[in-house]
């Protein structure tokens, strides 16, 4: 149990406080909503445009208060030669365009001292062509002088062409699946395994939670077995190095693959089934069959918890890969729905910010990655955005307008998240799907509570004794044992 209450008293340390309100901050026994931030677009404090770290220190009480979610996941924030940094030359280092360690350094404490979880992007399938390690791979390739260069051998080499592969010289081409400029890492190698370790361990002494793994069916090319074999090594040593870190994987690919990679032990991999446009959790919305949603996801959990009995699910609606669901969930109820899905799952939740403004933008990641808008005034991104991204897709309310209007979607994530934090078997409770008579209705157990959401526009009825009902959105009835739901509609009953 850890339930503490801090207290905002104005005058005192108000670092951990939020400066707008009197009202006292409980912190949930379960962390599970994680914010997801691409930094150089969230919030610029030194007015150079660029989004830093100190600016997210400075929207902690957004993110924690305002908003209600417990942890950060920061896209990479390595120095790197791209505006996304998934191609890092400093794995140890902090990009200058985000700030310094001194900055991070401010971060993490502050985070630590609220409660919050900071897990960051670990890229290790590859690494920028820029890095050392490659730089002198490469030179030792062309020099001739492999037998004396480690880290010839923290690449892979090959003396014919593959899928994949760039030509170097005339007879030796190296792997890069993703970009010439993306080296894949040979993580076989026993050396570069120890700067791995290194690296985890550089940074979860700094107080980091875990991290984000980047491409894991990549790092031995769709090769489960060994994907799994190198995550399973690499978990283990990070949880003797910090016994309560978190893991979640990156595996964008079938189900059926994801699933068993929690083989692995690695606590999460991102669900990507149920995200995005044609995931299950929007094809359930369109097509009202909340019951065939709420089974699956009964079905999902004893999948993932058959290979690790400690898995937990990361579900999310949209990330900087996808299009943002304001893009394609175009009325109220259904972008309004969709939170109230998502968000009252059991796992882990993330965010991607923006998502609670609708923000939208979809095509090339660049639009996928744009400027929060925090206020007609704000600066951030003004100069410095992703420089492709076609700003007049984002169409969205500002968050100081959304904030003050209390039918916006942003006041109704806040309040969704906060029925999340109240009830911690919404997180981790084992689940069984509940009939309730109609195919529309979505209804999981969740051990103490149950969460039941009307996927349809038509008043729906069921039989049902509770303790309490927790109204969360729509209109909501409830005479003896008898609940009735309005179209729309979601609530949680308290057994
Ligand atoms: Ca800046």
């Amino acid at each position: 149990m850890r339930k503490l209450w801090i207290l905002c008293l104005t005058g005192f340390i108000l670092s951990g406080c939020s400066s707008k309100s009197n009202t006292p901050y409980i912190a949930p026994e379960v962390n599970s909503v994680y914010y997801e931030i691409y930094v150089g677009s969230f919030y610029d404090s030194d007015g150079d445009g660029m989004g830093d770290l100190s600016g997210v220190l400075e929207k902690l009480d957004y993110i924690q208060y305002d908003l209600g979610a417990t942890g950060i996941w920061l896209m990479p924030i390595n120095p790197s030669p791209t505006y996304h940094k998934y191609d890092v030359v400093d794995y140890k280092g902090i990009d200058q365009a985000y700030g310094s360690m001194e900055d991070f350094n401010q971060l993490i404490a502050a985070m630590n001292e609220r409660g919050m979880d900071l897990i960051l992007d670990l890229v290790l399938n590859h690494s920028s062509a820029q890095h050392p390690w490659f730089i002198k791979a490469k030179n030792a390739v062309l020099n001739n002088t492999c037998d004396t260069v480690k880290e010839c051998d923290y690449y892979i080499f090959e003396k014919t062409s593959y899928p994949g592969f760039t030509q170097l010289t005339q007879d030796v081409w190296y792997e890069s699946v993703f970009w010439d400029q993306m080296p894949d890492l040979n993580l076989d190698n026993e050396s570069l395994r120890e700067e791995i370790l290194d690296i985890a361990k550089f940074w979860l002494d700094k107080g980091v939670k875990g991290f984000r793994l980047d491409a894991t069916t990549h790092f031995y090319q769709e090769n489960s077995s060994l994907n799994i074999e190198f995550l399973n090594w690499f978990n283990d040593e990070v949880k003797a190095i910090r016994n309560d870190a978190y893991l979640v994987g990156e595996a964008w690919t079938g189900e059926s693959i994801v699933t068993r990679m929690y083989e692995s032990k690695i606590d999460s991999f991102f669900n990507f089934g149920f995200a995005q446009n044609s995931g299950r959790i929007v094809r359930a919305l369109r097509n009202e069959k909340g019951h065939d949603l709420a089974k699956y996801t009964q079905h999902y959990q004893e999948t993932i918890r058959s290979y690790n009995e400690h898995a937990i699910d990361a579900i999310f609606l949209s990330n900087h890969d996808n299009d943002r669901s304001a893009g394609y969930l175009l009325d109220e109820n259904q972008k309004k729905m969709a939170a109230n899905v998502y968000l009252l799952m059991p796992g882990n939740v993330f965010l991607y910010y923006g998502e609670e403004i609708a923000m939208r933008g979809s095509g090339i990641d660049e639009n996928k990655r744009m400027p929060m808008l925090w206020s007609k005034t704000d600066k951030t991104g003004k100069t410095f955005g992703p420089s492709n991204a076609n700003y007049t897709l984002r169409d969205p309310q500002y968050v100081d307008d959304a904030m003050k209007d209390k039918d916006s979607l942003w006041n109704h994530y806040k309040k969704v998240i906060s029925v999340r934090n109240k009830y911690s078997s919404i997180a981790r409770g084992d689940v069984i799907s509940l009939d309730l008579g109609h195919s529309e209705l979505y209804a999981l157990d969740h051990g103490d509570v149950i969460v039941i959401h009307n996927l349809s526009n038509k008043t729906l009825s069921y039989q049902k004794d509770y303790r309490e009902v927790v109204s969360v959105y729509g209109n909501i009835s409830s005479k003896g044992n008898n609940i009735t739901m309005e179209g729309y509609s979601t609530l949680v009953i308290v057994k």
